[in-house]
């Protein structure tokens, strides 16, 4: 690369604007799905490096003992019959949603394991860091028309660390979240109770409680165009009949939605929350998810599985669906950005990238509280013991 604000070889005399003479607009980044519909870009089949558990304390710990298994109930002649709302309030512990953990435990996994990543050495410095819903909402970005989101980005060590920022209007809309809505929220975590067993070959417990700290969370490596990627994503459980036992192949994720009557309500279905689905699963290679279809008294009566790699076969024709390629092409897209802007090593310095429908993306920059996310126990332990090569003995040791 040539240095910015010089041209050399166009002819010696050539006098060069300083590059503070010229005027530079901010550089943003456009959003508009026409942009993206080329073809779909390169994407690594997703391969599984770890995982790790969060407890009921949201304690976390190496290994997969928060791993449910998919266990759904007998196809004898009718459908489910799961009480949705059963337990609520008594039997909810629900997670604290101020603590704002941004990639701590992913952070911590990633201390403990970097010695073992495979890639080769310096994979990864040329690496993004970060969690799966992240990347979920850049994926449907370009089709989101309600809200928007804030990303902040630290370079350290070579890494890109990608981790959201909770938008003011999100903040407000989560205090004033209406009790209908919080008891929905109940309901979706209630499903995959009905639906899992904390054994392989085990039966579901419906009468215990449904505590939202507890999490089990896949590791994986991935790589779009030429951006490679370590994100972790949480898993609802594995399928110890699924056709092949690797993850993450064996991973099944589980949603709840309302009953449809109409081709109208499957057609906006299939616009709105298939495009939702489809990005969260598609991701971590997550084949399938499993659909609860629920009746506006909270019964969960019949169940449908949504192969990942055919749900947009239900957008394909229509005009007001959504593409793929679109998805991935302007994930892409703000992956070069924001590796072209964040330029400076420095765990301290954070560039905020910040988006609300119909505009395009935006960066400003910060330094420290509050939007530096990059922990100090991180950042030093990762300062102190470099990878270096294997010490040979010198004779002055
Ligand atoms: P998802 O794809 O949106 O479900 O999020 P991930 O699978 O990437 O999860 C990332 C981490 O965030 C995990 O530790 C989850 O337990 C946690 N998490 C999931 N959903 C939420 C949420 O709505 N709010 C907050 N604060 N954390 C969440
Ligand atoms: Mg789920």
């Amino acid at each position: 690369m040539e240095p910015r604000g010089t041209k050399r070889g166009a002819g010696k005399t050539e006098v060069v604007e300083p590059r503070n003479k010229v005027s530079h607009p901010a550089p943003s980044l456009p959003t508009d799905p026409a942009l993206y519909s080329g073809p779909f870009p390169f994407y690594r089949r997703p391969s599984q490096l770890g995982c790790f558990s969060l407890d009921a304390q949201r304690q976390y710990h190496g290994d997969a003992r928060a791993l449910r298994y998919y266990s759904p109930p007998p196809t004898n002649g009718q459908g489910p019959n799961f009480d949705l709302r059963d337990g609520y309030p008594n039997r909810y512990q629900p997670r604290d949603e101020e603590v704002r953990e941004s990639l701590d435990h992913l952070l911590r996994w990633l201390l403990e394991h970097r010695g073992q990543l495979e890639g080769g050495p310096g994979w990864l410095a040329g690496a993004v860091v970060t969690w799966r819903g992240h990347l979920t909402k850049l994926l449907t970005t370009p089709y989101e028309r309600q809200d928007g989101w804030q990303l902040a980005a630290s370079r350290f060590q070579g890494t890109l660390y990608l981790s959201e920022v909770e938008t003011l209007a999100a903040r407000a809309q989560r205090l004033t979240r209406p009790p209908l809505l919080q008891e929905l929220m109940y309901m979706g975590y209630k499903f995959e109770q009905y639906m899992c067993a904390d054994k392989p070959g085990g039966s579901p417990d419906p009468s215990g409680e449904v505590n939202t700290n507890v999490a089990f969370c896949s590791v994986l490596r991935s790589r779009l165009g030429n951006h490679p990627l370590l994100f972790a994503g949480e898993v609802d459980c594995t399928d110890p009949q699924a056709p092949s036992p690797q993850p993450p192949t064996c991973y099944v994720e589980l949603k709840t939605s309302k009953e449809m009557h109409s081709p109208g309500q499957w057609r906006s279905f299939y616009r709105h929350k298939l495009l939702k689905w489809w990005a969260q699963s598609f991701l971590p290679g997550v084949p399938n998810v499993v659909a609860g279809f629920r009746t506006p008294e909270g019964f969960v009566c019949s169940l449908k599985t949504f192969p990942t790699m055919q749900m947009f076969e239900h957008v394909r024709n229509d005009r007001d669906g959504w593409n793929p390629s679109v998805c991935m092409n302007f994930c892409a897209a703000f992956l070069s950005f924001a590796q072209n802007t964040v330029v400076q090593d420095d765990p301290r310095l954070v560039h905020l990238f910040s988006w609300e429908p119909g505009g395009p993306v935006t960066v400003s920059v910060h330094r420290d509280a509050p939007h530096a996310f990059l922990p100090t126990w991180y950042v030093e332990a990762m300062t102190q013991d470099l990878p270096s090569p294997p010490k040979t003995p010198s004779p002055t040791d």
